[in-house]
């Protein structure tokens, strides 16, 4: 039985551009290993863009 449901999202760092998958919720997002500062979310499902 599953409860408490994760939901992966791609995470990019502003400065590299590295990525990093995390799953939500998550009390804080992560920092890049390189750069030390805080990544960005960045939305994994880009569907239904049809403007
Ligand atoms: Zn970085």
């Amino acid at each position: 039985m599953e409860r408490g449901q994760k939901e992966p999202v791609q995470v990019v760092c502003p400065r590299c551009r590295h990525t990093e998958i995390i799953y939500l919720p998550v009390p804080d997002l992560p920092r890049c290993p390189e750069c030390d500062v805080q990544m960005l979310i960045e939305e994994l499902l880009d569907e239904g863009k049809s403007y």
